[in-house]
């Protein structure tokens, strides 16, 4: 059987589309396919959080997404009826929104536009049925009775996975003993479109979060599972007692669009990469939904692996680079994974002790200002790092690692985000005509392909306040060289060529 195509992407949810984004753009011939004969409809994923939003901007700009959604100003605790707690996530001077209510099915038409107009066209009603791989190809069958060979496979194909069971993949973990209703209603007068409200009651869990133009999610817990009863979606009038009962207010629900019950698996791969095949997304860590963090976590290991997958077909590096998608992005999975059932730990809690820390400590400790800070660090994933990893070892440079701070570049308020306009890296020679050109024409060298150049003026002060400290160490060190990765994180901010050249070379001659 021929090779002919190099990454089949099976699965078309966030982490496919983007996987198959990302691959498309850089010139890689890639197809996608799905078994469902269209797009799910399915609201599923409510919040984008701002370093999708980042890590996406150079494939779909960020407008695309704001046009179809609404940011996020923060979090509301309420209790009997009385707010206890405002929690507003303070303005950003930058580019992004700290994130976006904005459905999954909206956040997935985006992407398959996008896709699109790369002249890739998603294969709805093809199944993965059987899978085998060896050191050179991967052999599909489908479920139209075609076979056929490629260089690479993504499982993007969720939680259920066909590429994980086909390989024997174990996905160790358990399911959460407890049971979960979720509906989308448009409810008359449920307040302020801009914030989640959380109702902390004795009778469990109730959050909502806005669509915009009074459609809202609504997610309840409903006790143990009955291992004896089977799974029942709820009626409106369910959830409307639970709305009453948990909040103390009255609401009018105007019109139910989605009533589901769901439940709870936290699980984790030990390996993404399995020779060919590297799983993604849902098929390689499922966990609970607080936080919001699946499917941003699953776009975000979608844009990791993309770009060195790409560099590697290209021959721009060995294949061990795609090691490096596992050294960076497991450890995030494992600490989504850990950190959402913690949350969801506290919140399900019918323990008295932290029923009471939940109800009379946890607003106020979040409204503190530098928890506040964390907590949206932590929510927006702007906090992920790969610092001490493979390509950012721990040295001299206290920004390699990091993700690049959204430092406002232009006097029209234009982001340094607007710069990463290429498919490779991001070479910014800060401090005009302050590295000789000799110098410089050694670090294009090195740099190879693909790569953006920018010979830029050092950036003005007018900073975003989360990007003041890189900003002021840039304009203190003039003659920098600045390299951002293609999934803006940095690689080395240094004055010494030898250190860009030699990380550089790393990054070709990764082993
Ligand atoms: C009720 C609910 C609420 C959620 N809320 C949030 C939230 O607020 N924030 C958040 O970040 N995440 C949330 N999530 C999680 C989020 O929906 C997932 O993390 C996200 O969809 C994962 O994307 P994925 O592309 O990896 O997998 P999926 O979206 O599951 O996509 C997998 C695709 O693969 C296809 N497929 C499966 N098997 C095959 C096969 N054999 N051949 C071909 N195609 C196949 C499927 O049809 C599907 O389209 C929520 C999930 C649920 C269920």
């Amino acid at each position: 059987m021929e090779t002919s195509i190099s990454v089949l992407v099976c699965g078309a949810g966030p982490t496919g589309l983007v996987t198959a984004l990302e691959l498309a753009r850089r010139g890689i011939d890639v197809r996608i396919v799905d078994a469902e004969q269209k797009p799910s409809q399915l609201s599923k994923a409510a919040v984008l959080w701002r370093r999708s939003l980042e890590v996406l901007h150079p494939s779909v700009p960020v407008e695309r997404f704001t046009a179809h959604g609404r940011p996020v100003h923060g979090i509301q605790f309420e209790a009997n009826g009385s707010v206890l707690q405002e929690i507003d996530f303070g303005g950003l001077a930058g580019r992004f929104p700290h994130g976006l209510f904005i459905p999954q099915n909206k956040t997935e038409a985006v992407l398959n536009e996008a896709l699109e107009s790369l002249g890739v066209q998603v294969e709805w009603g093809t199944e993965v049925k059987d899978v085998s791989s060896c050191e050179e190809h991967v052999d599909v069958h489908f479920s139209d009775g075609e076979q056929s060979r490629f260089s690479w496979l993504v499982g993007a194909d969720g939680a259920h996975s066909t590429v994980r069971k086909c390989l024997g993949i174990e996905f160790p973990g358990a399911a959460i003993d407890q049971r979960w209703l979720l509906a989308d209603l448009k409810l008359e007068e449920a307040g302020q479109e801009d914030r989640i409200r959380m109702f902390l009651s004795t009778a469990g869990l109730l959050g909502l979060f806005p669509y915009g133009n009074g459609v809202w999610r609504v997610i309840a817990d409903a006790g143990p599972i009955d291992p004896e009863t089977p799974r029942v979606d709820p009626t409106c009038e369910d959830i409307l007692h639970i709305l009453h009962s948990r909040s103390g207010l009255d609401w009018t629900v105007e019109k139910a669009r989605w009533l589901s019950e769901f439940r709870i698996n936290e699980r984790q791969v030990d390996h993404y990469c399995h020779g060919r095949v590297i799983l993604a997304g849902d098929a390689a860590h499922i966990h609970s939904p607080a936080g919001g963090q699946g499917m941003n976590t699953s776009i975000q290991d979608a844009v990791n692996l993309s770009w060195k997958l790409a560099m590697v077909i290209k021959n721009q590096a060995a294949s061990a680079l795609l090691t490096t998608y596992q050294d960076e992005r497991h450890p995030v999975g494992a600490a989504v994974v850990e950190g959402s059932g913690r949350m969801l730990r506290v919140m399900m809690s019918r323990n008295p002790l932290i029923r009471f820390f939940r109800r009379w400590v946890l607003p106020y400790i979040v409204g503190l200002p530098p928890m506040r800070k964390e907590a949206v660090n932590r929510l927006s994933e702007v906090d992920v790092e790969y610092c001490g990893g493979p390509l950012a070892p721990t040295g001299a440079d206290r920004w390699i690692g990091r993700r690049c701070p959204d430092v406002v570049w232009g006097d029209d308020g234009s982001s340094v985000y607007d710069l990463f306009t290429g498919t490779g890296c991001t070479v910014v020679r800060l401090g005009r005509g302050s590295i000789p050109d000799a110098l410089w024409e050694r670090v294009i060298r090195a740099a190879g392909p693909d790569v953006i150049l920018v010979d830029a003026a050092m950036p003005d002060g007018s900073v975003a306040e989360e990007a003041k400290a890189f900003a002021q160490a840039l304009a203190a060190a003039y003659g920098t060289i600045v390299v951002v990765r293609p999934d803006s994180y940095l690689g080395p901010v240094s004055q010494d060529i030898e250190v860009v050249e030699s990380w550089f070379s790393q990054l070709h001659n990764f082993e």
